[in-house]
């Protein structure tokens, strides 16, 4: 089909992304009868896990509540094979739901959304794309979707000399589809977040050398990852909903078995035995081992002295493991979970470089420079994360009301109501967006909470033969105020994190996401019974 430029398709919605998010929201607006298109950047569906192909790459929630909840025959009839299971699998079974739901017919691959525009006189979205096979590059909508995903917009730092470099570059975020292979070369990596964690081990395994330079050390558990449990499994998918259930009531929307006690409160022996245990279960479910971890700095200093312990008793050589020895609490950066990563600084091809007393210098023809040495190396790989939460919307050019531009209208940091709508923008709804718990949870049920909640919006906005919807200035910020004094109550504000958006030069400090998933979902349940309070519509 030969593409034509002035083509205007007419939808009801317009989704931007296809992962998790995107995919189940086109599923549910077909469901209601609407018309939908997809636009997705990539060239193929799956989001996080099209993109994040690195070695090593898996979920850290267990793969058993890190999946769709919506349609029962699925969750039953999909086998996991590890607990954790790897980015290969879950990208399979991202192909598989758009093939088992028929979705690929109404995906446009390829294809990224530059501009989104409201029209307040037809109070409808011109949406406009580059690339992508379609006949059209304009499509007109009543609402427009972001479902671009929170960790989608990848983060190279702007560092001096960064074209120089003669060898081969990778971000995490971007890995090459055909994987690469290290054996025999040198390697330096930038960063030390989850996403080097995880690939760091298997890139020392095949490297000749491997270079790590850390700006700050990161906590980690192991994940004690394994072949998935086939008795859990059986035991599980036996009441499946009444464990979604469980899990929903839990802060982090995961099945966080919760310790009640204070760890103020508990005896070294107590503190010792219950982090012990915790360690060795593996996962992130070490942050409920009491109950003060993320509330009190004090309690959470047990914890990180405890792993910091870990790390002494692992890392054989003293000032090494000096260096891997996070200074912030634990849990303030997201915790990450690894296999093998601490162990990994015992091995002779492996050199940790501390780029925090000195930051790089620049990158080089041959490869890094800082603190007046020059490290070479053959490839070079920024595990340097994400511009997250508002990273993918600021690199579109939204327009609301007025002309208005989104990036402009948050730039003193993301303003919305409930996560899911922002003033200005009316019939423009944000999946897992600034505002909602999103990236504090296990991010599939919130997503599905977000897509049903937009879903049962629509339905009611059409029953009632409304025309637009939008947030309240007021209720927009009681809101901003309510997640900030939320934020206040926890540990998440004493660290520079993604979270705060303090990895971006220039970004407003501003903590993004909301704690507490039940309470949100109250809210966002009590906001629709209450023909949904807050937002104006037209
Ligand atoms: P994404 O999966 O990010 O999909 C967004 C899509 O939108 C992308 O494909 C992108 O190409 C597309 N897009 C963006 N902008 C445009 C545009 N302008 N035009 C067209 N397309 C666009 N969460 C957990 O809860 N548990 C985990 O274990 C976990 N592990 C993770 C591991 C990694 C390596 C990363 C990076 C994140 C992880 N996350 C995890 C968070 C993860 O992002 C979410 O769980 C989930 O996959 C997000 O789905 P999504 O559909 O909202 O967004
Ligand atoms: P990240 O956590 O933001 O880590 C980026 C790393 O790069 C940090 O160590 C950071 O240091 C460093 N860095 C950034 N800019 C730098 C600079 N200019 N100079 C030196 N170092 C710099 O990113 P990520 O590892 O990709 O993970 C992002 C999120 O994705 C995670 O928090 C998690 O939510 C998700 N994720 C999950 C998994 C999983 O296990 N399932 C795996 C990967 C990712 P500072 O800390 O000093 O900023």
């Amino acid at each position: 089909m030969t593409k034509s430029q002035n083509t205007v398709n007419d939808y009801d919605a317009v989704v931007i992304g296809a992962g998790f998010a995107g995919l189940y929201m086109l599923h549910r607006l077909r469901q209601l009868g609407l018309s939908a298109r997809v636009f997705e950047a990539g060239s193929g569906v799956g989001g996080t896990w099209f993109w994040n192909r690195y070695p090593g790459a898996r979920c850290d929630v267990e793969s058993l509540e890190y999946s769709y909840q919506f349609d029962e025959q699925l969750q039953q009839e999909w086998e996991w094979s590890e607990r954790y299971s790897p980015q290969s699998e879950i990208l399979e079974y991202l192909n598989h739901v758009a093939d088992r739901f028929n979705l690929r017919g109404d995906i446009d691959l390829n294809t990224r959304v530059a501009a989104a525009r409201y029209d307040e006189n037809t109070n409808l979205w011109t949406v406009s794309t580059t690339g992508g096979s379609s006949d059209s590059n304009t499509a007109r909508a009543r609402f427009c979707i972001m479902a671009t995903g929170c960790l989608s917009s990848a983060n190279v730092p702007d560092f001096e000399g960064i074209d120089s470099f003669k060898g081969n570059t990778y971000h995490t975020g971007q890995w090459p589809h055909g994987g690469v292979d290290f054996t025999g070369e040198t390697v330096g990596i930038i960063g030390t977040g989850s996403s080097a964690i995880q690939s760091i081990p298997l890139i020392a395994e095949q490297a000749k050398h491997l270079y790590v330079f850390q700006r700050s050390a990161a906590f980690s558990v192991p994940a004690a990852n394994r072949p998935l449990d086939k008795a859990k499994e059986a035991d599980i998918k036996s009441r499946y909903a009444e464990f979604r259930k469980h899990c929903a009531q839990l802060p982090t929307g995961g099945n966080l078995i919760m310790n009640e006690s204070l760890a103020t409160e508990a005896s070294e022996a107590e503190l010792r035995a219950e982090y012990e245990e915790r360690w060795e279960n593996g996962g992130l479910m070490f942050l409920g081992a009491f109950s003060d971890l993320l509330i009190d700095v004090k309690g959470n200093k047990t914890a990180a002295d405890f792993i910091r312990g870990k790390i002494r008793s692992i890392v054989k050589d003293l000032t090494v493991s000096d260096l891997l020895m996070p200074d912030h609490v634990v849990g303030c950066k997201r915790l990450c979970a690894d296999t093998g990563y601490y162990e990994t600084f015992n091995r002779d091809n492996v050199t940790l470089v501390d780029v925090n007393s000195v930051p790089i210098d620049s990158i080089t023809a041959m490869g890094l420079l800082t603190g007046g040495t020059e490290y070479a190396f053959d490839n070079l790989i920024f595990a340097t994360g994400f511009d997250a939460m508002t990273g993918s919307l600021s690199r579109i050019d939204i327009r609301g009301r007025n002309g208005d531009l989104l990036r402009d209208t948050w730039a003193q940091g993301p303003k919305t109501y409930l996560g899911l709508g922002t003033v200005g923008y009316p019939n423009m709804f944000t999946i897992a967006g600034p505002g909602s718990p999103s990236v504090l949870t296990n991010m599939v049920p919130s997503i599905e909470q977000h897509v049903n909640w937009i879903a049962d919006c629509i339905t009611w906005l059409d029953d009632n033969n409304y025309g637009s919807i939008e947030a309240t200035p007021d209720a927009q910020s009681d809101w901003v105020d309510h997640v900030n004094a939320v934020a206040g109550t926890t540990i998440y504000t004493s660290c520079n994190s993604w979270y705060l958006g303090a990895n971006i030069v220039g970004k407003p400090r501003v903590f993004m996401p909301l704690f507490g998933f039940p309470a949100y979902v109250e809210k966002c349940d009590e906001v629709a019974a209450n023909n949904y309070v807050g937002f104006a519509v037209t």
